[in-house]
């Protein structure tokens, strides 16, 4: 899925184009009084001069001032599935080990304690659950369950 950085935050290609439709247009504002003169062509000579750098130069600007991307994987690879901070749109980005890990203890502890958002959970379970290794929930259970018997007989 398509992401934009923008803030310190990871957005939806929606709302990364919302935001680079809006700051286009008031940057055309200032500039000539005009907000939709030709906003969408961002090689609009006018859309530079008024942005004062090239929207389509990622190396040109930085991503707290303006949307960097598209760039594909949902923002890339991270510890935590991510979604949009505009939207709360899940982004689908590929976990790291420590990200697959972080998951399942989650969904672990849904199960016993009903702890965390369940359609979010469900949502996350249906995205990943072919890059799970079972040996490795199996164990993580396993240590719960033992963890949760030691606590109970020592309460
Ligand atoms: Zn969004």
């Amino acid at each position: 899925m398509l992401a934009y950085i923008f803030n310190a935050d990871i957005l939806c290609e929606e709302c990364g184009r919302d935001v680079r439709r809006r700051l286009n247009e008031s940057a055309l504002l200032a500039y000539h009084g005009d907000p939709h003169a030709d906003d969408s062509d961002p090689s609009n000579p006018d859309l530079i001069a008024a942005l004062g750098f090239d929207p389509e130069d990622e190396h040109a600007y930085d991503s707290d001032d303006y949307p960097k991307g598209p760039d594909g994987d949902g923002g890339g690879e991270a510890d935590s599935p991510q979604h949009c901070g505009m939207c709360g749109l899940f982004l689908n980005n590929p976990l790291t080990d420590d990200g697959r890990e972080y998951v399942i203890d989650l969904l672990i502890d849904h199960v016993f304690d009903n702890r965390g958002d369940h359609a979010v959970l469900e949502t996350w379970l249906d995205a990943y659950r072919e890059t799970f290794d079972d040996a490795e929930i199996g164990r993580m259970f396993l240590e719960t369950i033992r963890v949760r018997l030691t606590h109970a007989y020592t309460r």
